[in-house]
């Protein structure tokens, strides 16, 4: 490469002799990709710099968070100002309860909800009420779809683990293992059959209504409705993992995009503006079974995090915010996305590389593939040497994308169209280089 990436080397060398595989967590060692991560020195806006010096325009956002971009004065601020009132008292406070607020405006099947610390605690602790509330031990997940790591859910889940080709953890006894029932993803068929025959013990089924761990693939027309359908037929609740799609689908992630009211919704990433935050909620009744309310128990040292709540309120009032004059900031956002991919795609056609070009509001992904990608096993069909030829050559033009073709693309209202122009510049040549390598 020609990208001068020596401190990060060096760095790296060192980080592994400290953390397992010099990182806390996996797909940011770039270890599918051979070669080695930039180390961040600071981020700033749209742009992201490493020790060497390097400067990129960044599209992974923290893996999603960064919706508004880096160091937002407005969030930094906000940040600096509640951290001289104390870091954490973990006792109740009045910003837990604006956040709240909040949240339901923009997801009114959000009638009461829990904050956690991670999008992992969210889902898992969704899925003990899911079981508490409808005592039945079964769940049905999507092949492909990643819902964090806790046991029952790492199943044939997406990402990390199809990045590294590893199928399932050790370590997930068999036992929890049984009570998950997988299926693909945007099959109609496949979940009709498994809910017809096995319904009455599922407590719930859990999806990325728009999936993004398997690379990004929304969801076919009506097959969303069809899982609300047959949920409620079996006396199953429908659970939603927006931890990802959640304000970015649309501002009120996939449920207001496609119109479907969740039973438990799953938030995380947006919803901390850059720190610790996740969330499950949804509806009164079912949310009451959680301790100390009801009999779930579910809990948290850290959990509603002063520090954490000011930025979460910070950047969602951000993204809420009307201008005179401008489209709302979900609108800007699915447009300039929207000018990406187009651009990617005609530099793609130009080049005479075949690309499917996916996008959901402010999230987007391209797969090399003449096929059509609709769940993992079409994804993972899709030509992965191309990928990395193609993600080397967008990283040495200044272009941070996510190191696998499993993961989805972010984009921010930092971004300016300047970035946008230059990144479907660099595209045009990376694309290049591809065709290139495949003749
Ligand atoms: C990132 C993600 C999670 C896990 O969140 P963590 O905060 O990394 O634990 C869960 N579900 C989805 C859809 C995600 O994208």
């Amino acid at each position: 490469m020609s990208l001068n990436l020596s401190k990060s080397e060096a760095a790296f060398e060192a980080a592994k002799e400290l953390m397992p595989g010099g990182v806390n967590s996996p797909v940011r060692s770039y270890r599918s990709m051979g070669s080695t991560p930039p180390f961040i020195a600071r981020a700033k806006g749209s742009r992201i710099y490493d020790i060497d010096g390097n400067e990129y325009i960044d599209y992974v956002g923290s893996w999603g968070p960064m919706v508004v971009g880096h160091a937002h004065p407005e969030v930094v601020q906000a940040i600096q100002e509640a951290a001289t009132r104390g870091t954490s008292y973990g006792a109740p406070t009045l910003i837990e309860s604006e956040l709240a607020e909040l949240v339901m405006k923009i997801y009114p099947s959000v009638e009461r909800i829990r904050m956690v610390n991670s999008g992992t605690e969210a889902t898992m602790s969704a899925l003990r009420l899911a079981r508490g509330y409808t005592g039945r031990e079964k769940i049905v997940k999507f092949i492909g779809c990643y819902h964090g790591h806790s046991d029952s859910l790492l199943v044939k889940a997406g990402s990390g683990l199809a990045t590294f080709g590893v199928p399932d953890s050790p370590g997930v006894t068999a036992g929890v293992a049984k009570d998950t029932i997988t299926v693909p993803y945007n099959d109609v068929e496949a979940i009709t059959k498994v809910m017809e025959e096995q319904g009455d013990a599922i407590a719930a089924v859990i999806i990325e209504p728009v999936a993004g761990n398997m690379g990004c693939i929304p969801p076919k027309q009506g097959y969303l409705q069809k899982l609300r359908e047959l949920t409620q037929q079996h006396g199953a609740l429908l659970i939603f993992d927006e931890v990802m799609c959640g304000f970015r689908a649309s501002l009120g992630g996939a449920a207001s995009a496609y119109g479907i009211r969740a039973d438990i919704t799953c938030l995380g990433k947006i919803i901390g503006g850059g720190l610790p935050v996740a969330a499950y909620g949804g509806k009164a009744e079912i949310m009451d079974c959680v301790s100390p309310a009801g009999p779930v128990y579910q809990a948290g040292t850290l959990s509603g995090n002063p520090l954490a709540m000011t930025a979460g309120i910070t950047t969602l009032s951000i993204l809420m915010r009307e201008e005179e004059g401008q489209p709302d900031k979900s609108r800007q956002l699915t447009l300039k996305t929207k000018d990406v991919v187009m651009g990617w795609t005609a530099a793609a056609k130009e080049a005479g590389v075949k690309i499917q070009a996916h996008q959901a509001g402010s999230m987007f992904g391209i797969f090399f593939a003449e096929h059509e990608v609709c769940d993992y096993e079409t994804a993972a069909a899709a030509d992965q040497e191309a990928f990395k030829i193609w993600f080397h050559a967008m990283l040495e033009q200044g272009i941070y994308l996510a190191p696998s073709q499993f993961e989805t693309i972010f984009m921010s209202l930092a971004h300016s169209d300047e970035d946008i122009e230059k990144t479907i510049a660099a595209a045009g040549a990376a694309f290049r280089k591809v065709r290139e390598s495949r003749r």
